[in-house]
């Protein structure tokens, strides 16, 4: 059985400072726009991981990838796919219903207009009323972290944090780090207790 449990990107809440840094990197590692930086890019800011201030807490909400996915067993149109342990959208097939936004306990799907090329890309079919008339409409699909699973050099959001308030976590390696740290705790506990 293969019980390799998906990795996902956590926050340390005490670390971040808010500064929205992890939201461009993202936006900008998923921008079509070759050798585009930060300040060059044509395109909107449209990151997959959000920012959350509250008078208690400032830390960036992502995606789980969570082992029974709501997203995925909500949508229509199975446009949501577990590949290579990351939970995955198809832009080409989803048709915007927002069904996983709803379904997705952290809030962490957005729907978003498409772009390619720092240009955005008009739905097939559908017009809209404007005042110069009927123009095509925007194509939006849902959009959430995929792990910057095509990225050369691993997530953007972790590795430009200036904090290193952003780690990702692999539940199985994460597991046997704990269980080492709570063997030695104990064995410290224990000398103390011994007087040792
Ligand atoms: S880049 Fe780091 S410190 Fe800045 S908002 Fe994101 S998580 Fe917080
Ligand atoms: S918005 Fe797209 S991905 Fe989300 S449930 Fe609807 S079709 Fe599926």
């Amino acid at each position: 059985m293969d019980n390799k449990l998906n990795a996902f990107v956590t926050a340390d809440p005490a670390k971040c400072i808010g500064c929205r840094v992890c939201e461009l990197a993202c936006s900008v590692a998923h921008s079509d726009q070759s050798g585009a930086t930060v300040g060059t890019l044509t395109a909107p800011v449209i990151p997959r991981l959000y920012l959350v201030k509250t008078p208690e807490v400032t830390v960036p909400v992502q995606c789980r990838h969570c082992e029974d996915a709501p997203c995925a067993n909500a949508c229509p149109v199975a446009a949501i796919t577990q590949t290579h342990h990351t939970i995955l959208i198809d832009a080409d097939t989803c048709i915007g219903c927002k069904t996983c936004m709803l379904a997705c306990p952290f809030g962490a799907i957005d729907l978003v207009p498409v772009y390619r090329g720092g240009k955005p890309v008009s739905q097939s079919a559908l017009k809209v009323e404007s005042q110069a008339g009927l123009r095509d409409k925007e194509w939006i699909v849902a959009n959430k972290c995929d792990l910057c699973h095509d990225r050369d050099g691993g997530l953007a959001c972790v590795e430009a944090c200036p904090e290193k308030a952003l780690t990702v976590i692999y539940p199985p390696k994460d597991q046997k780090r704990r269980n080492r740290e709570a063997a030695l705790n104990l064995l410290h506990s224990m000398k103390s207790f011994m007087g040792g």
